[in-house]
């Protein structure tokens, strides 16, 4: 145990767990962490480093769980939403800006001819999902199994306060399955509504897949076949792989499709963007929350799709998260360690291989937060914008003694048995 190093987020966990149920909720939980070792709070960022409570400083290779997509604190993001700040955020109705980012989505999403604002990835893909139903008169929805659509009680990982009933329009295929697919929609096509998937598989606990080839065109081709709604959850990867979407990337048309995390680098914003045809149910499904048209997120988004869209921003992701994967697995093979890097190189992912309850991914996770780099051991990583070259080469050079530490504990501890 770091005691000292995280003194001051192990007695802010304290107090929150007096206050807080659960002290921290959902994904940022110390249990999606490796308790002890990791900081839980934080005081500060900057570009591609973080500082938490206990003024511990690291290269930040969680990005917000996905958000901060062109750095912490970027120039002129925090400028546009400063200077609407000034005029006012959340008002009687929206901002002109409502419309500009409207068209501005629109405009650069190939298949997309109108779009919907909110304030969580949760709620867009929840929607979609009752826009696919109004559009369809149908009630089932087809997922890929263990896939991470949001908190709602029809896709929550977990079955706390969740009834049958909540489920009952849910069914699920393993992702990547095409003959599986095939045979769900077979048998169930008529009652489905939406088959809804990530662009690639990036559920937590689990190596990264990417979509083989064939996969997304044969959702695409049932779907049309079918009338089921074709809703593509960008969630976590939008943005990163492409402006236009991952759709884009992949080289595919869904339906609808679902924005949040790196929408507005940071500041509270979602999105689904829509095809024509689906414009009249979106106009029919009720969507509202208190915040939903605040001006200032949206300032935020449209200076931040500025940016990805002219600095070049996607390609740098790209190219750094190759160079760390690419530092990562020489080293790990120089320390005699088998690794599996997994995912697009701008949300990368490292597994150990006959790793037994994450033991040495807990343990590497933990010697990277005491040399300096955050990253989880249980859930995908983020580029951003912010990481240069040196960055990763300073991780590079934590991530080597990180390895090192593994590479010794693995001799004492885990291959004992
Ligand atoms: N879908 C995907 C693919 C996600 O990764 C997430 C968030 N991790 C969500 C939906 C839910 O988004 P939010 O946490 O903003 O509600």
């Amino acid at each position: 145990m770091s005691t000292d190093r995280f003194a001051q987020s192990a007695a802010l966990l304290e107090r929150a767990d007096k206050v807080v149920p659960g002290g921290i909720h959902g994904h940022q939980t110390p249990a999606m962490l490796v308790r002890g070792e990791q900081p839980y709070f934080y005081e500060r960022a900057d570009g591609c480093r973080i500082w938490d409570v206990d003024g511990n400083e690291y290269i930040d290779f969680m990005c917000s769980y996905g958000p901060i997509v062109l750095g912490h604190h970027h120039a002129a993001v925090d400028e546009a939403a400063l200077a609407q700040w000034r005029k006012g955020d959340c008002f009687n109705g929206p901002s002109r800006l409502w419309v500009e980012l409207a068209e501005r989505l629109v405009a650069i999403t190939p298949f997309a001819d109108w779009a919907a604002f909110a304030k969580n990835g949760s709620d867009v893909c929840t929607w979609a999902v009752r826009v696919a139903r109004e559009h369809t008169g149908r009630g089932k929805v087809l997922m890929a199994k263990g896939a991470y659509h949001g908190a709602h009680a029809w896709c929550t990982p977990s079955s706390a306060g969740v009834t049958p009933e909540d489920r009952s329009t849910v069914l699920t295929f393993p992702y990547n399955d095409g003959a599986a697919l095939e045979a769900m929609v077979g048998e169930h096509g008529d009652a489905l509504a939406a088959i809804i998937v990530t662009p690639f598989r990036h559920d937590a606990f689990h190596d990264q897949e990417m979509p083989v080839p064939g996969f997304l065109e044969t959702i695409r081709r049932l779907c049309t076949e079918r009338g089921i709604v074709f809703i593509l959850d960008d969630v976590r990867a939008g943005f990163r792989l492409h402006l236009g979407g991952s759709g884009k990337h992949f080289g595919v048309r869904p339906d609808l499709a679902c924005y949040a995390k790196a929408l507005a680098n940071g500041y509270p914003l979602a999105a689904c963007v829509g095809a024509e045809p689906f414009r009249e149910a979106a106009r029919q499904v009720y969507f509202t929350g208190s915040y939903f048209t605040a001006a200032v997120p949206m300032a935020a988004a449209l200076a931040c799709l500025d940016e990805l869209e002219t600095s070049g921003a996607i390609d740098h992701m790209r190219e750094m998260g190759q160079l760390f994967r690419d530092g990562l697995e020489d080293q790990a093979r120089s320390h005699g360690l088998a690794v599996t890097s997994t995912g697009p190189p701008a949300l990368p992912f490292m597994t150990f291989r006959d790793d037994r309850k994450f033991a040495r991914s807990k343990a590497f996770a933990a010697a990277c937060a005491r040399h300096g780099v955050f990253l989880a051991p249980y859930h995908n990583w983020f580029l951003s914008a912010a990481h240069r070259e040196d960055d990763i080469r300073q991780a590079l050079d934590a991530t080597d003694l990180a390895f090192a530490e593994v590479r010794r504990k693995s001799v004492e501890l885990f291959d004992r048995t």
